[in-house]
C-alpha cells in the first residue's frame, strides 16, 4: 500500500517510544529506520580528506567480492520498511549495475527517501542512471547530492581529480534537465582544513549560482570507511564554528522545497550540535545499531560508518538481514553503544538521534515551522 510521506512520518512518530525502550530494554527489537549502503570501494577521485579512491588506484583488487545484484536482491528482501536509505561508495555510480540495485530496492523495499551522493565525474553515467531510477521509483523520492568542495580550480584540487568542477556543473545541469518532481537536486560540501579559508565563496556560489533543492554542509570526519583514520584533515574549530554560523545566515534567505524543508530543520538542529561538539564534546545518547546500520560493499553490517561496531557479515547469515539483525553479535554491538556516550558528527545518524530524542523535537519543529514563513 503506498502512504502519503507525511502518513509515514506519523507511523515514524508513532514509533518513538518503542525505538526508547528497544535502546533501554533490548525490545521490541525493531527493524533500522535508515540504512546506508556502500555499494562499491571503487572511486576515481583523490580526495584530500578520504583514502578510498586513492586506495583502489593503488590496488583495484579491494572491489573484488562486493555484495552482487543478486545479493542485494536477497538482502532487499529480507528488508522490513526503512524510510531513509542511503547508498553511497566510493562512487556508486563507478558500479554498471547501480542504478538496476537503486531500482530493486525502490521496487522490493519502497522506502520514502533513498539518497545517493556522487562525486559528478561521471556526467552520461550519472544522468543515464539516475534516469532509470526514476523510471522504477514509484512514489519513492529520490536524493541525489552532488560534492562541491571548492569553486572551479580549487575544488578539483580538494577533490584530485583536474576538470572534476567542470564535470560536476554539467552533471547538475544535466539532472535538473530531468525535471522529475520526485527528484530532489543536492548538494553537498565537507569543510575541512583544504577549504575552510573559501567557505563563503563556496557557500555564496552553492546557494547563489547552482541554487540546489538541498544543500549540506558537513565537517570532515575521520571514518574507519574513508581508510583516513592516519590523517589530519579537520578545520580549525574557531573557524569551522564561524563557518557554521555564516551558512546559517547566507542559507535562511533561500527557500527550500519538499523533502528538502523536513531535512533543513533536523539539520538546523544537526548544526548547532556540531557547534556546541566543537565548544565542549559532551557527547549523546546514539541510536546507532538500533535505529540506523549502514552496509560496507562486502556485506558487513556496521552500527554506523564512523563508530563502524561490527553487528555481522550477511554471508554468514545467508543474506538474510533480519537474522543477522537479531544476531548474537548485533546484540553485544548494541550493548557497547548503550553503555557510552557518543561524539560523531554523521549527519545521518545524527538525524536519528535528533529524532529519538524528545527534548530535541520542539527545536526541529520550530525551524520546521519557521521555514514555511514567509
Ligand atoms: S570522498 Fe568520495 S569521491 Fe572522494 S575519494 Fe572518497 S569516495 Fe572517492
Amino acid at each position: 500500500m503506498r502512504l502519503p510521506l507525511s502518513a509515514r512520518g506519523a507511523l515514524v512518530a508513532a514509533k518513538i517510544p518503542l525505538y526508547r525502550a528497544f535502546r533501554r530494554y533490548g525490545e521490541p527489537r525493531l527493524p533500522p529506520l535508515a540504512m546506508s549502503f556502500v555499494v562499491t570501494d571503487r572511486c576515481n577521485s583523490l580526495c584530500k580528506t578520504c583514502n578510498i579512491g586513492r586506495r583502489f588506484i593503488d590496488d583495484p583488487s579491494v572491489a573484488e567480492g562486493e555484495l552482487t545484484l543478486e545479493d542485494y536482491t536477497r538482502v532487499f528482501s529480507s528488508l522490513a520498511r526503512p524510510m531513509w536509505v542511503t547508498f553511497s561508495g566510493g562512487e556508486p555510480f563507478m558500479r554498471a549495475d547501480f542504478p538496476e540495485i537503486v531500482a530493486r530496492l525502490a521496487e522490493l523495499v519502497r522506502p520514502a527517501v533513498i539518497n545517493v551522493p556522487t562525486n559528478a565525474t561521471l556526467v552520461r553515467g550519472t544522468t543515464r542512471g539516475v534516469e532509470k531510477i526514476l523510471g522504477r521509483l514509484g512514489e519513492t523520492r529520490l536524493v541525489v547530492n552532488v560534492s562541491l568542495d571548492g569553486v572551479g580550480e580549487e575544488h578539483d584540487r580538494v577533490r584530485g581529480f583536474d576538470g572534476n568542477f567542470a564535470l560536476a556543473e554539467r552533471t547538475l545541469a544535466e539532472l535538473r534537465a530531468l525535471g522529475d518532481p520526485r527528484l530532489t537536486l543536492g548538494v553537498n560540501t565537507v569543510l575541512s582544513r583544504f577549504n575552510i579559508e573559501h567557505a563563503d565563496e563556496i557557500f555564496d556560489y552553492v546557494l547563489g549560482v547552482v541554487r540546489p533543492d538541498s544543500y549540506v554542509v558537513e565537517l570532515a570526519q575521520i571514518r574507519p570507511e574513508y581508510h583516513n583514520q592516519d590523517d589530519v584533515i579537520a578545520p580549525d574549530p574557531v573557524l569551522a564554528s564561524r563557518a557554521i554560523d555564516s551558512f546559517l545566515a547566507k542559507s535562511e534567505k533561500h527557500a527550500r522545497r519538499g523533502v528538502s524543508r523536513l531535512v533543513e530543520a533536523f539539520r538546523q538542529k544537526y548544526y548547532a550540535d556540531v557547534k556546541r561538539e566543537l565548544r565542549s564534546p559532551v557527547g549523546h545518547e546514539c541510536y546507532s545499531a538500533f535505529a540506523t546500520c549502514s552496509v560496507t560493499a562486502h556485506g558487513q553490517v556496521w552500527s554506523n560508518t564512523q563508530r563502524a561496531d561490527p553487528m555481522g557479515d550477511l554471508r554468514d547469515f545467508d543474506l538474510d538481514f533480519r537474522a543477522l539483525w537479531r544476531s548474537r553479535q548485533a546484540e553485544q554491538a548494541r550493548a557497547k553503544i548503550r553503555a557510552e556516550r557518543c561524539h560523531c558528527e554523521t549527519s545521518n545518524v545524527a538525524y536519528s538521534n535528533t529524532l529519538m530524542n524528545p527534548r530535541a523535537l520542539p527545536e526541529v519543529l520550530y525551524h520546521f515551522v519557521g521555514s514555511a514563513l514567509p
